[in-house]
């Protein structure tokens, strides 16, 4: 929530849409203001709503499949990308264990999904352009080359990852030459990195972009945005590419009015302040006290990786971190009134609501954590 919760602004358009109907299973003007904005932030013309990450992580595969005529889907070693079957796999969790890199183990997340829709998803390392383009190169049983990559360009949940130099690079250049789509999973990074998302802060353009979370403000929605080449399977119909509640009035008026009036300049140069302050805080901490770990962020995001080495993919995050520290300073702040994703691998998002006060009590629940564990 980079709005902060109840935003006036946000509150203020959701009350006037309720006056006005919040349902008539048809665009409203605010759909295609959004997607003007969408289009000057990401640079990308096209772009169709949904309710969530899930649907629009699911769609985008979707059109990919489509226009390559490809049925394989990549992804990232531990990431997530909602709860449809074909991301439902190799995804950080305590209760799966993944392949060599060179194995290419697709381990499905939770009972329920076919093996014939896991073995059609393979995942590779993060941060390993040779090992995508080994991948790419390697046949399926179905004996064709992925359809598309979904990734974040900095992953989210394994606390937060940053792309080494020459790495978003390397993959947009493998994927373009073996023809596979590019999909930049930013339903968490889209409008906190930066304004425009990692393709803002990473300059890296991808074919397609997912977004939800921060874009709803706090409403149900998401969005797929594409090239017109790629989005031209929607256009001419043969990807069906709809729902009841896609582009909900009450959804598109609070993104409406984040966009343009509470996701301002301003705003993002105010969390990344924010963010500076509490990431240098943080670090101030862990080296003065000698705790494993370290802090570091983008944007709104942020987060204290508690772990021995510093971490590039899911493999080095699973070998390194320290899960009990990660548990106890979760308590710290709950204890001292910070209440924190209860998934204690999750990163952090300042809001535009948040004080210079809001995150010094962060660090000084870490200050008081490492304290206490001072020798
Ligand atoms: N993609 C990413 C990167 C996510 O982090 C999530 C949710 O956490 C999703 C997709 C799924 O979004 P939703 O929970 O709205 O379905």
């Amino acid at each position: 929530m980079i709005q902060g919760h109840a935003h006036p602004v946000i509150g203020a358009a959701i009350r006037e849409r309720y006056e006005k109907g919040t349902h008539f299973a048809a665009p409203t003007e605010d759909s295609v203001v959004v997607a003007e904005e969408l289009k000057r932030r990401w640079q990308i013309p096209q772009w169709r709503y949904t309710n969530s990450g899930s649907e629009a992580t699911m769609d985008a595969i979707r059109i990919a499949r489509a226009y390559t005529g490809r049925e394989p889907v990549m992804k990232i070693f531990g990431s997530y990308h909602g709860h449809h079957d074909s991301v439902m796999v190799s995804i950080a969790g305590e209760y799966e264990e993944i392949g060599e890199p060179d194995a290419l183990v697709s381990v499905p997340y939770g009972a329920g999904i076919p093996r014939s829709t896991v073995d059609l998803t393979f995942a590779v390392p993060y941060n390993d352009a040779r090992s995508m383009e080994h991948r790419i190169e390697k046949p399926t049983k179905e004996g064709s080359k992925p359809a598309c990559v979904i990734m974040e360009a900095s992953p989210m949940n394994m606390r937060l990852i940053l792309p080494e130099p020459g790495y978003l690079e390397a993959v947009r250049e493998i994927t373009e030459r073996h023809g596979v789509i590019l999909i930049f999973d930013e339903v968490k990074t889209g409008l906190t990195l930066a304004a425009g998302g990692a393709v803002e802060r990473f300059g890296v353009r991808p074919d397609m972009v997912t977004l939800a979370k921060t874009l709803g403000g706090g409403f149900p929605l998401g969005a797929v945005g594409g090239s017109e080449d790629v989005m031209s399977v929607v256009k001419d119909g043969s990807v069906y590419q709809v729902g009841t509640y896609n582009g909900n009035p009450l959804g598109m008026a609070a993104a409406r009015s984040s966009l343009t009036d509470v996701l301002t300049p301003d705003a993002y140069r105010h969390v990344e302040r924010l963010n500076d302050r509490l990431i240098g805080a943080c670090n101030k901490v862990l080296d003065e006290f000698g705790l494993p770990g370290y802090s570091l962020g983008l944007g709104a995001k942020g987060c204290v990786t508690f772990a021995a080495e510093k971490v590039t993919d899911y493999r080095s995050f699973q070998a390194n971190r320290d899960t009990d520290l990660s548990r106890l300073f979760w308590l710290y702040c709950f204890n001292r009134g910070v209440f924190t994703a209860p998934n204690r691998d999750q990163e952090w998002t300042l809001s535009v609501t948040h004080t210079e006060q809001a995150v010094d009590a962060y660090a000084s629940a870490l200050h008081d954590l490492a304290a206490d564990l001072a020798p």
